[in-house]
């Protein structure tokens, strides 16, 4: 099974690239979009050298320039560092997604200054291109749903590995970003499963069942009920009703104290594993 975690080491640069792309020049169209920026912004630049565990050796494709990425998780739109230690942070997620409603959800987490972790599904990535690199560029994360939300635990090895990369290579071809986490649809997940994961597996503590009622009221309503530090809310950008719902909702989470962060800020400095669930900040499943 192809590794998640080697590939790792190219996503800080693809992503420096994207963040200096935003700044300067609009992005190409068609892919090949972090290499082609790559070049533009960072003209006769060494392959670099980066020691020690602040920083990774980052080797992109062979005519590209590789960049130095900083330590730390992707943060890719400037916004005040947030110890998760000290303030009481919470990680919105959206699945199933992009789908017609998820620019308009983007601009209300622009207006907001509020930064989101979407759960993809790699055959909706592929309709929406344009609407995963303003994720990347507007600073939000990108993690895997698999490709077309298949219970995991119903399919045999190999289907498994399909899933995951399948989606995998559609949204890193599509964004330059490669999706560091899992959400496994349905939540479903055993040691099967877990095991072909090389990634984090990311649940949640905190269901809107969104899909079920369709009220932007009871989205904000169950989310704050059930809302504690280092939660993470599930929810669905293919649903108007919770796009409608987000800005209310992230309204009171700010107003109780809450600092809405990505799932990658959300355990930076904790154990964050892969083959592992995990349902908040401080639980394991
Ligand atoms: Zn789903």
């Amino acid at each position: 099974m192809p590794s998640l975690s080697r590939r790792f080491a190219v996503l800080p640069a693809l992503a420096s690239a994207l963040l200096l792309a935003s700044c300067a020049a609009q992005a190409p169209a068609e892919d090949g979009f972090a290499k082609q920026a790559a070049q533009k912004l960072l003209p006769g630049q060494e392959s670099p050298r980066i020691s020690g565990s602040t920083g990774v050796l980052a080797q992109a494709a062979p005519d590209v320039p590789a960049v130095v990425a900083p330590a730390g998780p992707l943060r890719l739109h400037p916004r005040p560092e947030v110890d998760c230690d000290q303030a009481k942070c919470v990680a919105l997620t959206f699945d199933d997604g992009p789908g017609r409603h998820t620019e308009r959800l983007l601009d209300h987490l622009a207006a907001a200054d509020t930064p989101a972790t979407f759960y993809l599904l790699g055959q909706n990535a592929q309709k929406y291109p344009q609407t995963l690199r303003r994720m990347v560029v507007e600073g939000h994360q990108l993690g895997s749903h698999t490709h077309d939300h298949k219970a995991l635990t119903s399919l045999s090895s190999s289907q498994i590995t399909h899933e995951i990369d399948t989606a995998a290579a559609i949204i890193k071809d599509l964004s330059g970003i490669y999706p560091n986490t899992v959400r496994p649809p349905y939540g479903a997940h055993n040691t099967q499963v877990d095991a072909l994961i090389d990634a984090p597996l990311v649940l949640w503590d905190v269901d809107t069942l969104d899909w079920k009622h369709r009220d932007p009221a009871k989205v904000a309503s169950i989310a704050m009920k059930e809302v504690r530090d280092g939660s993470i809310i599930l929810m669905h950008d293919i649903h108007e009703s919770t796009v409608k719902a987000v800005p209310e909702l992230v309204r009171q989470l700010k107003r109780q104290g809450y600092t809405p962060v990505t799932v990658d800020e959300l355990f930076d400095g904790q154990d964050f594993n892969s083959s592992t669930a995990y349902t908040s900040r401080n639980q394991i499943r």
